[in-house]
């Protein structure tokens, strides 16, 4: 019962990273506010956690939206009195080389996976302020160092991911507030297969190959990655602050 009492928000929470976690922590006995813009997904993802006796309310969020963003903090507050753990998990991809990309599609990938992180943290923050305690959870990505191909905006708002949990945690550090980062490397959720039929011709093959630039074997789980925010969201991960957490089968080495 690592989160017994906590009350943890995860955005992105109706698929893949982000419901995986959202299961896990219900399981260590968390509160979990599932925040989508995918309502359908988001339902799905509380009913898999009450049907186990777990504790979990959905609450329809586009993390891209101030008001939006705003209120999945203010009804998790409204609900719960207080947030324990902010895991800003939703992210988005977009196809292609940089002069490839259109303005459009790049500022959907910067507003998803950027705004995404600013705006729960800026209406979070002052809660846990409040209250002088808190963990957030920001989702980069290996890539955010190695780069990838054809996902230069991705690999952009990643790496500024990185930047500004560093900056979080300098200052919110006074308020016993922990701001640390996931990087994942290449972990099978509809994202990757998304990657997959989007960027080559042989999706199976291209799979193959993926699994073989990781030192691992194979590609990871999303429990994986779950396992390392529950890391992140409880107190045995208390003397880490604005760091980087690999969670890549090896990928940045091989
Ligand atoms: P996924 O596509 O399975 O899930 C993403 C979820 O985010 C979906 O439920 C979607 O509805 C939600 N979402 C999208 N836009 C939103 C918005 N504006 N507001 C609220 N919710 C929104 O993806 P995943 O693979 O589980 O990835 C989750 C996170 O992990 C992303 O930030 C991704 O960049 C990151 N990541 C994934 C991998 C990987 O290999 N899968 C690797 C590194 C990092």
């Amino acid at each position: 019962m690592r989160l017994l009492d906590k009350v943890c928000i995860i955005t992105g929470a109706g698929s893949g990273i982000g419901q995986s976690t959202a299961l896990l922590f219900a399981s260590e006995k968390a509160t979990v506010v599932v925040g989508d813009i995918d309502r359908e997904k988001g339902e799905e993802t509380v009913r898999l956690i009450t049907a186990e006796g777990g504790s979990a309310v959905y609450v329809h969020a586009d993390v891209t939206n101030p008001e939006s963003a705003k209120a999945l903090i203010d009804e998790t507050i409204r609900l719960y009195g207080r947030i324990d753990v902010l895991f800003n998990n939703a992210g988005i991809s977009g196809v292609g080389r940089l002069h490839e990309i259109e303005p459009d599609v790049w500022d959907r990938v910067m507003n998803v996976n950027i705004k995404g992180v600013y705006l729960p943290s800026k209406y979070a923050i002052p809660h846990m302020m409040e209250r002088m305690a808190g963990s957030i959870i920001n989702m980069s990505s290996c890539i955010a160092e190695i780069g990838l191909a054809l996902r230069a905006s991705y690999a952009a708002t990643k790496g500024a991911v990185l930047a500004l949990t560093k900056s979080m945690q300098v200052d919110y550090a006074p308020y016993n507030i922990r701001v640390n980062a996931l990087l994942p490397g290449t972990i099978l959720t509809p994202f990757v297969e998304n990657y997959l039929k989007t960027s080559y011709d042989d999706p199976e093959k291209a799979y193959e190959s993926l699994k073989k630039r990781q030192l691992s074997g194979d590609l990871g789980r999303p429990d994986d990655v779950a396992k390392a925010a529950l890391f992140l969201a409880s107190d045995e991960s208390k003397f880490m602050m604005g760091s980087p957490l690999y969670i890549d089968g090896g990928v940045v080495f091989g």
